[in-house]
């Protein structure tokens, strides 16, 4: 009787919980709407995507790690983005790269077993700080930092852009480049599409009837899984919107 009062108790906190969630998640949508990633500028026109996305920039970072206790500061070592078209959901370019852990560069058994990141896949590969800036330039050259040209980021959970980064960046004290301030949070896309919390990016796959493809914490096979369920939720009129700011 009290293991299924207890049981009552927690289901009812959890949904309270989730609700306060969300209503802070709309009043936040609403304090920023309608602003977007770079879309500051320039006009749009007939046949622009509903959205307001030109690009979507999918990302998913893998970071050093242990079984028990992560280490501390913990590191960026895989950064892939893929810019997918906002009309097509195809991707049309991609930049990744392994990354040098500076402070802890031994990857430990755990963190190559998680991620198939083996150490010889970061030795000799950038440092973060370099490969912020090779991902400037690639952010040139593709077009997107381009007065017009609007793009969202797009991960799977709010740790890369609000947690991960910005700790790494603080640490080798240098800024988080701007247009990594806000994004798009998919699991909250996948929440309104659906109406039920996406609470991973397996679940999602499985409940969109989407097979998952390459190997699950391989930061570029998560991009392309990402963007499948970006692809789909597009396909079942998904209106995207930034939903996390920092
Ligand atoms: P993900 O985007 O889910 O592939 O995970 C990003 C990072 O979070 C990984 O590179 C790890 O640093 C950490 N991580 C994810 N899952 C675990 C886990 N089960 N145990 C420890 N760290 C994890
Ligand atoms: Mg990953």
């Amino acid at each position: 009787m009290e293991t299924c009062f207890r049981s009552v108790s927690k289901l009812l906190l959890t949904t309270t919980l989730r609700r306060l969630s969300f209503c802070r998640y709309m009043a936040q949508a609403q304090r920023h709407a309608p602003s977007a990633n770079t879309p500051t500028h320039g006009s749009k026109g007939v046949g622009d995507p509903p959205h307001g996305f030109d690009y979507f920039l999918v990302l998913d970072f893998e970071a050093t790690c242990d079984n028990k206790n992560d280490p501390r500061p913990q590191e960026i070592i895989e950064f892939p983005v893929l810019k997918v078209s906002g009309r097509t959901f195809e991707t049309e370019a991609t930049f990744h790269t392994y990354v040098t852990p500076d402070v802890h560069p031994q990857l430990t058994p755990f963190c190559t077993e998680l991620t198939g990141i083996i150490q010889d896949m970061v030795d000799g590969q950038p440092s973060l700080t370099q490969t912020l800036k090779d991902f400037d330039t690639w952010m040139v050259e593709q077009g997107l930092l381009t007065p017009g040209v609007s793009s969202v980021f797009v991960t799977c959970g709010d740790w890369d852009l609000r947690k991960m980064l910005p700790s790494q960046c603080s640490y080798l004290n240098i800024p988080v480049p701007s247009y990594f301030k806000q994004w798009i949070n998919i699991k909250k896309s996948y929440s309104k599409v659906t109406g039920h919390w996406g609470k991973g990016m397996m679940m999602m796959l499985r409940n969109l009837q989407l097979e998952h493809q390459g190997r699950h914490h391989s930061g570029i096979d998560d991009c392309r899984n990402i963007a499948r369920i970006l692809g789909e939720l597009a396909r079942r009129g998904a209106y995207f919107q930034v939903t996390s700011w920092r």
